[in-house]
């Protein structure tokens, strides 16, 4: 339906290609012939009609006397000039219109040629981001392995006795070291997500182990910071489908955060939860720190996403050991996902598949 918004456009173009030349310009706007010839039989068939009810004959003359004997023959004969301009200014809407979508065209084909070229331009960036990253990393690593192999080396007091304020100097910087490991080893994890060099060695793996040797490493992190680390791990838990080293570095950075973001006298606990009798298994780890806003859940799994800038501040990190978490879930054709409250505490759930014996051999 025309609606009078589009109508009074319509007219509006009309008029204004009636003040346009090519609207009169028979070589170059054909609509306008069309338009005259259209016009021609009106003049033709009404004289015609006057001259044979009044039985004259087919004259010049004849055609003249009735012309001026009945002038509305004057607003026939104009017919093929109102025709012609009318047909005209149709056909000169059609050419502005045409123009116009050839002008979009070549706009769309110009921005498409710049969006491909930026893209091509971001495609080079990432690539060269991915190998300083990986380039950066890697030369970060060697001379941190060295420190901390010193660092232990002299705690041994092989190298010489040391006193208890210099064992506490060598405490705090092995501490930082290693921190720091923790951030190059993430980099390098993303580099290699980021190059697909990132690979799972999928077997059967006992989930209760994994679990124990990631809480028992973390319990003096938790102790120090006065949360009660639980570990409600039945031997129940069946063997899983997994990639041991990978699922360690999942449960331990969950389980880490868990402590991270939670408060003096707070808790967290890893349970096996649901899922018993189908092909999956679901851990579950819970806290009772800060908690998470729902609008945040899902970005928190984005790389180098953090909550806010001042948490980062406070709790340190770089934002990616849930992004690499996600992509070793997925690795493992698993899930991995929050639930979560403010000032309550935060759910992490993984599912993974359960080893079976007939599928894997
Ligand atoms: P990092 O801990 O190094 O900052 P992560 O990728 O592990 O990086 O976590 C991303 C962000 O998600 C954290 O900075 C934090 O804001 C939020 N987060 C993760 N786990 C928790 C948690 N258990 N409780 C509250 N916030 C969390």
């Amino acid at each position: 339906m025309i609606n009078s918004k589009s109508l009074l456009s319509v007219v509006s173009e009309f008029l204004k290609a009636l003040s346009q030349k090519r609207t009169y310009n028979i070589k170059e706007n054909w609509y306008c012939i069309f338009g005259i010839l259209w016009g021609i039989p009106i003049p033709v068939v009404t004289i015609g009609i006057d001259l044979y009810s009044s039985g004259s004959a087919v004259n010049v003359y004849n055609i003249i006397t009735k012309v001026i004997s009945h002038p509305i023959h004057f607003f026939f004969l104009s017919h093929p000039v109102i025709f012609g301009i009318i047909f005209g200014a149709m056909g000169t809407v059609r050419y502005n219109k045409n123009m116009e979508i050839k002008e979009f065209e070549k706009n769309l084909i110009n921005k498409n040629e710049e969006l491909n070229k930026a893209n091509k331009k971001l495609l080079e960036l990432d690539e060269l981001k991915s190998n300083f990253l990986s380039m950066v990393s890697h030369e970060l690593r060697t001379p941190l392995t060295t420190i901390l192999g010193y660092i232990s080396f002299l705690k041994t007091g092989k190298a010489g006795e040391m006193t208890k304020n210099q064992i506490e100097s060598l405490n705090i910087s092995e501490e930082e070291a290693v921190r720091l490991n923790h951030l190059i080893e993430e980099l390098l994890d993303l580099s290699k997500i980021e190059t697909g060099e990132f690979k799972v060695n999928l077997g059967c793996v006992d989930i209760v182990q994994v679990v124990n040797k990631a809480t028992s490493s973390l319990q003096p992190l938790a102790a120090n910071k006065g949360v009660v680390l639980e570990n409600n791990f039945s031997e129940e838990p069946p063997l899983i489908l997994a990639d041991r080293e990978r699922i360690f570095q999942v449960v331990t950075n969950l389980i880490e955060n868990g402590i991270k973001f939670n408060k003096f006298g707070g808790k967290v606990c890893v349970s096996a939860n649901g899922c018993s009798g189908n092909s999956k298994l679901r851990i579950c780890i819970s806290d009772t720190g800060v908690g998470i806003e729902q609008a945040q859940l899902d970005k928190i799994f984005d790389k180098f996403y953090q909550v806010d800038s001042i948490s980062k501040r406070k709790y340190g990190g770089c934002g990616l050991g849930l992004a690499i978490s996600k992509n070793i879930m997925e690795l493992h054709n698993g899930r991995i996902w929050a639930e979560s409250k403010i000032g309550t505490g935060s759910k992490f759930f993984i599912e993974l598949t359960r080893y079976d014996k007939k599928i894997s051999s």
